[in-house]
């Protein structure tokens, strides 16, 4: 977005990576990152900002211009999975029944016995709830968060990573204890996080705590402006699962699959399956960039 003397500018960049939607407010319009900002204000949504695509307002309306050709379109795969907020949709999909896909699509791939399912909050409950449908297991709020504390993986350090996490979550003795639990989590990045609440699990008495991810392994960093660590910190670059599962304590480990998440993303519409970034899945990075070994794809010169 570019605010002029007297004009606005809206545009994305001709990847798509990140979300942009327009929508109308009366006379007026609105433009916001997520459409569930459109919906606290009480505008309509009208449409997301195409790839490539140049938007101006200024005294005489709005006008609908291009900058760029839309490139391979490449939707950042993490705002379907913890970017974005349950109650967005993007392209035309909503982020919470997406999620609970993954969840379905995870229990499918890797089911395992337990007592209760219960998702890492906020962003793994959808998840959770998709696991615990497709497998029969209940759905139980065995973790709470405390809503006052920020993202734990963005934190400068490690201290205060650790700190972040013991403030962020409380396991609920009551519903763990004796239980066997399925934990569903949206990634791992440095593995930190996710061994302070499976030994949180394990504290209020879970007796097994078996950990299914909504993602692929967490290999390489993002270059589209999400703050992730080097290579080097990023457990999946260096560990084999079995290695991870060891590192975070947990009975058993699982990730989605790549085709398990595309899928879910995209529930039956085929047009989006062909349009996401998974470069810190994959290396299959939209654009060139300064990694030696990145696989390139972008398809420009
Ligand atoms: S590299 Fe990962 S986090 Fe970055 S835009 Fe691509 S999918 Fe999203």
């Amino acid at each position: 977005m570019i605010l002029t003397k007297d004009r606005l500018i809206a545009a994305c960049d001709p990847h798509g990576l990140r979300p942009l939607v327009m929508g109308r407010l009366g006379e007026a319009y609105i433009f916001a990152s997520e459409s569930c900002a459109l919906e606290t204000i009480g505008a309509q949504y009208v449409r997301d900002v195409q790839p490539g695509e140049l938007l101006v307002l200024d005294q005489n309306g709005l006008h609908e211009e291009r900058f760029a050709q839309m490139e391979r379109r490449a939707v950042c795969a993490m705002e379907y999975i913890y970017f974005a907020r349950p109650d967005s949709d993007i392209n035309g999909i909503n982020l919470h029944s997406s999620r609970k896909r993954m969840g379905q699509r995870l229990a499918q791939e890797s089911f395992i016995d337990a007592d209760i399912v219960t998702g890492v909050p906020d962003s793994s409950i959808s998840a959770a709830i998709g696991y615990a449908e497709q497998t029969g297991i209940p759905y139980e709020l065995g973790l709470i968060k405390n809503k006052y504390t920020g993202r734990t993986f963005i934190q400068p350090s490690q201290e205060l990573r650790e700190k972040g996490v013991k403030m962020k979550l409380s396991a609920v003795r009551k519903v763990v204890e004796g239980k066997k639990v399925v934990m569903i989590d949206d990634s791992i990045v440095r593995g930190t996080t996710s061994l302070r609440i499976v030994n949180l699990l394990r504290e209020a008495g879970a007796l097994e705590v078996h950990v299914r991810i909504t993602s692929p392994p967490f290999m390489n960093p993002c270059y589209y402006g999400i703050d992730t660590p080097n290579t080097d910190d990023l457990i999946a670059s260096s560990k084999t699962v079995e290695q991870i599962r060891q590192a975070i304590n947990a009975d058993s480990l699982y990730f989605l699959s790549k085709p398990g998440l595309v899928e879910a993303i995209g529930g039956h519409d085929g047009e989006i399956n062909r349009g996401l970034c998974m470069g810190c899945f994959d290396r299959d990075y939209p654009t060139p960039v300064d990694f030696p070994d990145a696989k390139i794809t972008c398809g420009c010169d």
